[in-house]
């Protein structure tokens, strides 16, 4: 009888969070919760807890302020960026373009050096520059996203701005490492299991193994607040969505 009540509360409970949980990934449509897939639900949520209880490593990365004390982070890293004018960013609170890498890292999108979707906020960009140290660590020299600025884009299903709209998201497809190898979310991160936690066991091969490994880091880390993978759906199938939100209170893994 006790074991069906607690598990009555947790079902309850795992009702109640999902309800009122945001849906903060664009191209995320969640799966309506089952009865059957709820308890599942709610062992996800306590696998999560165990992120949010980095926050003290959050706390560590020192958001900047203000525009000019985020630029001053870059400028003692030496990384080349422009300021771009706010008409051509409209909604980035901080307009920059990056002109060389970001903490020895190369951080290249698919299209032309100067295309919008390779604007970025200055703070995604210090958090890069945070991100960096571990991935030159594990010998990665450059990651290649599809966009970071997408001024239309919204959170999928709603009308909510997604963090691509400030300029605050990076979709990651590629990494090159420094002995030329290229790892792509695609093809080599192949463990997708829908809502399943990316940072769990699961059987990789090495290169899968070492993407999960760099977002589980940044993860654990406190660097980004909301990450989408490829476990979440079919829409993050070839790259991970890692994006910051100062104002989150927790870290958003799926
Ligand atoms: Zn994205």
């Amino acid at each position: 009888m006790r074991l069906f009540l607690t598990l009555v509360v947790i079902l309850a409970v795992a009702y109640v969070v999902d309800l009122i949980r945001p849906n903060t990934s664009e191209g995320a449509r969640r799966p309506s919760l089952q009865p059957s897939r709820a308890a599942s639900a709610a062992r996800q949520e306590l696998e999560s807890a165990r992120y949010a209880a980095t926050s003290a490593d959050a706390a560590a990365l020192q958001m900047p302020q203000t525009a000019s004390e985020c630029e001053a982070t870059l400028r003692k890293a030496g990384v080349d960026y422009r300021v771009l004018p706010g008409k051509v960013a409209s909604g980035i609170a901080w307009p920059i373009r990056l002109t060389g890498p970001i903490g020895g890292v190369r951080v290249e999108g698919s299209g032309k050096p100067d295309a919008a979707t390779n604007f970025l906020d200055c703070g995604l960009a210090t958090t890069l520059l945070a991100w960096a140290k571990t991935l030159r660590a594990h010998g990665v020299v450059a990651i290649e996203h599809f966009s970071m600025y997408r001024p239309q884009a919204q959170v999928d299903g709603t009308r909510k701005p997604s963090g691509h709209a400030s300029g605050r998201a990076i979709d990651m497809g590629r990494i090159e490492l420094q002995d030329g190898r290229i790892l792509s979310v695609l093809d080599d991160w192949k463990s997708r299991t829908p809502n399943g936690d990316p940072c769990g066991r699961w059987r990789d091969e090495p290169a899968g193994r070492l993407l999960r490994k760099l977002v589980c880091d940044a993860a654990a880390r406190g660097l980004f607040q909301t990450i989408v993978t490829p476990h979440h759906n079919a829409a993050h199938a070839n790259h991970v969505h890692l994006e910051i939100d100062p104002a989150a209170g927790e870290l958003w893994i799926r």
